[in-house]
């Protein structure tokens, strides 16, 4: 019988296993409370113009403050919420939460800036997901250029995210930028049959561009690119002055990553980043 060899291989593995079970179930049980809890906020993560290091955008990351394990990342959460569908009520807090948050700044006297908001495949199940974007917008005051959507390259193969629905979108002024851009299996011609208005290449390729030619000869390709097919371009994971020089050098102006800052709490994005933006009177 197993019991009478507890310490064989077999039982610890699924001892292990069932563990995995049960935290994943108890955190879903808990995910579903967080939103009516509060525990959900936003980070904002600048978006630097490379040349004067002016802020020209935020993109918000959803983090969860859990009561006793503390701030769990998107990476761990998200994938739950999608697979329990918690993901729609998720995605519309944080779709509310970020154009309150821009409006916020906007009225107070901050800059004009654009918030990016990730979405979910799922998200596009809605067949409302136009209208109820629009009605967010409508009742936070946030003009839908300052709202721009991160989609993911395999959600624009998905028959789901649809045309129309992006059309829909785009045609109210909202900007749809593609993330994570070279690391999905996409057919470059959805490039010209949908309303993408930005590339943004993957962290993935900017990690060894320094050492690595095939990466700096793809990211200068997307570039160059985006350039051609009138799209905005913008280089994420940039930790380093030695990566940064060589997206400059190759006409990305556009940055996010460490290197000018990690995703920060809203008040924290205006202590370190208002401040000097009205100094010099942009
Ligand atoms: P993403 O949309 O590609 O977001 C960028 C991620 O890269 C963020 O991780 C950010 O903190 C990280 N990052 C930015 N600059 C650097 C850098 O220089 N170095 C390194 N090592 N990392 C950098 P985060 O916040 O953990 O988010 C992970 C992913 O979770 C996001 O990837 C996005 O796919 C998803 N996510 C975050 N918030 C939301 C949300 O509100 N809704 C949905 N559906 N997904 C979200
Ligand atoms: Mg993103
Ligand atoms: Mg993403
Ligand atoms: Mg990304």
């Amino acid at each position: 019988e197993v019991k009478k060899n507890g310490k064989n291989g077999y039982q610890f593995y699924t001892g292990e296993l069932n563990e995995q079970l049960q935290e994943k179930i108890e955190l879903e049980v808990e995910l579903r409370q967080a939103i009516a809890r509060k525990q959900l906020f936003l980070n904002y993560q600048p978006q630097i113009r490379a040349g004067d290091g002016q802020m020209i955008g935020v993109e918000a990351l959803v983090r969860w403050n859990h009561p006793t394990k503390g701030t769990i990342s998107p990476g761990v959460f998200i994938p739950i919420a999608e697979e329990t569908g918690i993901i729609y009520e998720m995605g519309t807090w944080v779709l509310r939460e970020a154009c309150r948050q821009m409006k916020e700044w906007h009225r107070g006297g901050g800059p004009l800036i654009p918030v990016s908001v990730n979405l979910s495949s799922q998200q596009f199940h809605q067949t409302n997901l136009a209208m109820y974007i629009k009605e967010i917008l409508e009742e936070t005051g946030l003009e839908p250029q300052y709202l721009e959507l991160e989609i993911t390259e395999s959600m624009m193969m998905d028959a789901t995210v649809s045309r129309s629905i992006l059309n829909e979108l785009t045609e109210s002024g909202i900007r749809i930028s593609l993330d994570d851009f070279g690391t999905g299996y996409s057919s470059l011609s959805y490039l010209k049959l949908l309303p993408i208005h930005k590339l943004k290449i993957d962290r993935s390729f900017i990690r060894d561009i320094t050492e690595n030619n095939n990466d700096k000869a793809i990211v200068a390709t997307i570039i160059s690119m985006a350039q051609h097919l009138n799209m905005d371009v913008i280089a994420e994971g940039i930790e380093t002055k030695e990566q940064l020089d060589i997206l400059m050098d190759n006409d990305c102006k556009k940055i996010q990553g460490y290197y000018y800052s990690k995703p920060l709490p809203a008040q924290d994005v205006e202590e370190a980043f208002f401040a000097p933006m009205r100094a010099s009177g942009s």
